[in-house]
């Protein structure tokens, strides 16, 4: 099924198609997270990183009820956006000697992740509630709010110490 494909046609097929692609987004995070624990010196960065992946495998259940709400059997879709972000994060970190300087990468790379996140979560409400999903709606609103918050937490751990120490 292409991006585009015919078998959209209408709102609520649209609707669907997009919890498959964050369904199949948060899967593929969810497996990068643990390369980034690995990876990640500073500290406070890979307790981030744990405290997300946590997070991601709750979003990814409440992505299996939101299907269920819909009556509709939980599926991915391939996302070429996430899997380029991620292709990205990790070419870029095998360039990468210095442990610093790879955890600046580490964090720029997770917030690319979240903003992808956000925007998706953002446009999935609005169709959720557009539709009549309130409940859907309600769900996603939750994981739109940690998405929001992991961003802010990675910002203020580069701008307060990890670029600091990467600039040294
Ligand atoms: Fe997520
Ligand atoms: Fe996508
Ligand atoms: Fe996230």
């Amino acid at each position: 099924m292409g991006l585009f494909s015919k078998d959209i046609k209408t709102m609520e097929d649209l609707h669907l198609h997009g919890l498959q692609d964050i369904y199949y987004a948060e899967q593929q995070i969810l497996k990068s997270l643990d390369d980034m624990i690995d990876k990640a010196t500073n500290r406070e960065l890979t307790k981030a990183f744990k405290a997300h992946k946590g997070e991601t495998e709750t979003q990814i259940a409440r992505l299996d009820q939101a299907f269920e709400l819909l009556g509709q059997k939980a599926k991915g879709t391939s996302c070429p956006a996430i899997d380029g972000i991620l292709k990205e994060a990790k070419s870029i970190a095998a360039d990468i000697s210095d442990k610093a300087v790879l955890d600046a990468a580490l964090i720029a790379a997770a917030q690319a992740v979240e903003h992808y996140e956000i925007t998706r979560y953002g446009t999935l409400i609005a169709w959720s509630q557009q539709i009549g999903s309130v409940a859907v709606a309600r769900l996603l609103q939750i994981s739109l709010k940690e998405e929001k918050v992991t961003d802010k937490k990675l910002n203020a751990l580069a701008q307060a110490k990890v670029n600091a120490k990467a600039a040294q």
